[in-house]
């Protein structure tokens, strides 16, 4: 079959390799002069196990399922976090240390901090530590840049129509907001630190988390639940998109800053890294479970499959779904 696949993030080129093996003819277009260039490419990557959604068991859930699928195909572009810790605001919380505990009591495997002070926290009311993955990104984008040669054309805005007998859009509902809430314009910073081998995040609610980015690099990331999205009112792509355009450098420096501060609260060693770098991109967020990060492969059209997606993860549940709906 001749198949159209629009976007080349993790979704758009996971699927592409996955139907090339299929024996399909395949295209990606993307609109941008690079692959990776919307927020596959510009996020922490953090191979979540659960300890991000108290407030979602079916996130949860979803973590886990993927996670040994996931790691079979990609785990060769993962690290290891040495030192991966998350605390509970002592003040502001949504949920309390010890609910936060037992809801994870049972599901994943931790650590329980005696004292936090001794990882450099403070103002929190308890940590867990834990053992997660990152995705070092530029490892999986070169390896796709080279698995896709030739299959990849680049500065080529494309919609739904064409001559194909399928079309795929990947572009994180840039072209169809079907089952979209929102669309979220967001900053991640990266960030120079001699200490890559450790993750600090906040929770629950609108706290910083801080991860490796890069160990060979020395580099880290750094976002936030209040000071990564830039808005959380955009009704279309092109509003966040506009948003976006509109930024100066230092717009981006002073909510890089605002980030820092923030995090300095609860882990003053942050003071200690430096911003090298601003990523943006735009998230789509669902109608309903705010909190739900699920995949969504729909149909939205004959012949038009639609990827909505909530974390890296489910690529390979993604793939099941678009296989099933195109009866390979
Ligand atoms: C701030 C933030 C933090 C996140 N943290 C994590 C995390 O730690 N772990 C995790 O698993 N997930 C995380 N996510 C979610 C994750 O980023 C997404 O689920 C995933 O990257 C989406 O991949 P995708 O391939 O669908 O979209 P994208 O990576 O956005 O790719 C879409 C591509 O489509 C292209 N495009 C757009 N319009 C067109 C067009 N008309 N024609 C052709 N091409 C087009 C874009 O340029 C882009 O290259 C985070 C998201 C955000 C925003």
């Amino acid at each position: 079959m001749k198949i159209k696949i629009l976007g080349s993030g993790f979704y758009g080129c996971h699927l592409a390799i996955a139907l090339l093996k299929s024996g399909h003819d395949v295209v990606i277009h993307e609109i941008k002069d690079r692959m990776f260039a919307g927020a596959s490419g510009s996020i922490p990557a953090r191979i979540h196990r659960g300890f991000h959604y108290p407030r979602s068991a079916t996130t949860r859930d979803a973590c886990n399922a993927h996670y040994e699928e996931f790691m079979a195909r990609y785990g060769r572009f993962t690290h290891g976090v040495p030192v991966n810790l998350y605390a509970i605001a002592a003040r502001e919380s949504l949920v309390d240390f010890q609910t936060y505990r037992h809801i994870l009591k049972g599901s994943v495997e931790f650590i329980t901090v005696e004292y936090p002070e001794e990882y450099g926290l403070q103002n929190v009311e308890g940590a867990l530590l834990t053992g997660e993955r990152h995705i070092v990104i530029d490892k999986v984008k070169t390896y796709f840049e080279e698995a896709l040669k030739g299959k990849v054309v680049l500065n080529s805005p494309h919609d739904v129509g064409g001559d194909f007998d399928w079309v795929i859009d990947a572009t994180f509902c840039a072209n169809q907001n079907i089952g979209v809430d929102r669309y979220e314009p967001c900053l991640v910073v990266i960030l120079k630190g001699a200490d890559t081998a450790k993750a600090v995040t906040i929770m629950d609610g609108p706290f910083p988390s801080l991860y490796p980015w890069d160990e060979e690099k020395g580099l880290s990331s750094l976002s936030s639940a209040l000071w990564t999205p830039f808005s959380k009112t955009c009704k279309t792509y092109a509003e966040a998109k506009a948003i976006l355009d509109g930024l100066t450098r230092k717009d981006l420096e002073e909510r890089g800053k605002n980030m820092i501060e923030s995090m300095a609260r609860f882990y003053p060693a942050i003071k200690e890294y430096t911003p090298v770098e601003y990523r943006t991109s735009i998230r789509a967020i669902p109608f309903s479970g705010s909190d739900a990060r699920l995949v969504e492969v729909i149909e939205t059209a004959p012949h038009v499959i639609r990827i909505r997606a909530g974390k890296i993860d489910a690529v390979v549940q993604a793939e099941r779904e678009v296989k099933k709906i195109i009866g390979i």
